[in-house]
């Protein structure tokens, strides 16, 4: 039995896109599928060229990985010996601790400051000869909070070398320029940082699992050990290729959604709740108490309204209209 979306109410716990493939995505999928008997490269050189390419780098520069949580994996693999320490803002991406326990690292969590972002005075004082992996996002999750530019670099400036940094830019896309870190200079000053990236987001190809990595050459050649042959779909590589020539049209769509953001974050806030300002697809409830929590879950359970609940609040992905008016009729 095929089940639609509406009877499944609202999905808004993992931060996906609300949008389908668009048209071009989905016929260069369909065509894809004819050679669906055929591997894929041994070891992927097509998509991450591809990828470099759009970047302006050469493709020594990028790795690929199933979704952003594959090179993740990838690169606690390869920098996290057992028991070396991963520092990380708390709460974040769930995949962090759970990776970081995957490889036998040690979770090394720093609370975020009150109105939502990592305290980064604080990550630095944490890191010492036992760390191996700083991980940043920008925006937050689950916050959306951003990280300016300055803030960055000054982090990069006093962290040893050693210590790999890796900058999570899963929602980047729906940042406006102006907000965005300089990444491509950074990189270049600082041969330890690893920026990750995803097409699952704005994008919207969660199902293909394709995320990657950029950073200096070395750092991307030891995270590139740890491909699976064969790993990588024939989709993927289709996929992203449809999306690059949509870029256009998927613009537009990642605008709707920002600007539903803004509308979403205006009602909570009209309503009493502290919502940070976010620059991604969700929003972050938080400061309420726990009675409040508690009567939030049952509320939006009852409304069939998915959500993520977290230790010191509730994130809830940006829909559709409908999964907005849904959000706040619940929250009232
Ligand atoms: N980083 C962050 C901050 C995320 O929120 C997510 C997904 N929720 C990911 C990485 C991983 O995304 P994916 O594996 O789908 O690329």
């Amino acid at each position: 039995m095929i089940v639609h979306p509406a009877q499944l109410g609202h999905q808004l716990s993992l931060n996906e896109n609300p949008y389908g493939p668009l048209p071009s995505v989905r016929a260069a999928l369909t065509d894809a599928l004819v050679a669906a008997n055929r591997y894929p490269e041994f070891l992927p050189r097509r998509l991450p060229g591809l990828i470099a390419e759009r970047l302006g780098y050469p493709p020594d520069r990028v790795v690929v990985g199933a979704g952003a949580t594959g090179v993740i994996m990838h690169i606690l693999q390869e920098f996290v010996t057992p028991g070396a320490a991963v520092v990380m803002a708390a709460p974040t991406f769930d995949g962090y601790p759970l990776l970081t326990d995957t490889v036998g690292g040690r979770v090394v969590e720093v609370p975020l400051t009150r109105d939502g972002h990592q305290d980064l005075a604080a990550m630095s004082a944490t890191i010492d000869p036992g760390t191996a992996v700083v991980v940043l996002c920008s925006p937050h999750n689950p916050t959306g909070t951003c990280l300016r530019h300055d803030a960055l670099a000054g982090f990069l400036e006093r962290t040893d070398p050693s210590v790999t940094v890796v900058f999570d830019e899963a929602y980047i896309d729906f940042v406006p320029p102006g907000d965005r870190a300089d990444t491509a200079a950074l990189v270049e000053r600082h041969p330890n940082l690893v920026v990750t990236r995803t097409f699952s987001k704005a994008y919207g190809l969660a199902a293909l699992r394709v995320g990657y990595a950029f950073g200096a050459a070395p750092v991307i050649a030891r995270i590139r050990r740890w491909q699976l042959p064969f790993g990588m779909t024939a989709l993927a590589e289709a996929g992203v290729r449809a999306c690059y020539a949509a870029e256009a049209e998927l613009a537009l769509r990642t605008e709707t959604i920002t600007r539903e953001c803004g509308i979403l974050t205006a009602a909570l806030r009209e309503l009493g709740y502290r919502v940070p300002t976010s620059a991604a697809n969700f929003v972050y409830l938080s400061g309420c108490a726990p009675a409040e929590l508690d009567r939030l879950r049952v509320g939006f359970a009852r409304d069939g309204i998915q959500v993520k609940h977290c230790a010191t609040g509730i994130r809830i992905t940006v829909g559709d209209t409908a999964a907005t008016t849904a959000v706040v009729t619940a929250a009232r």
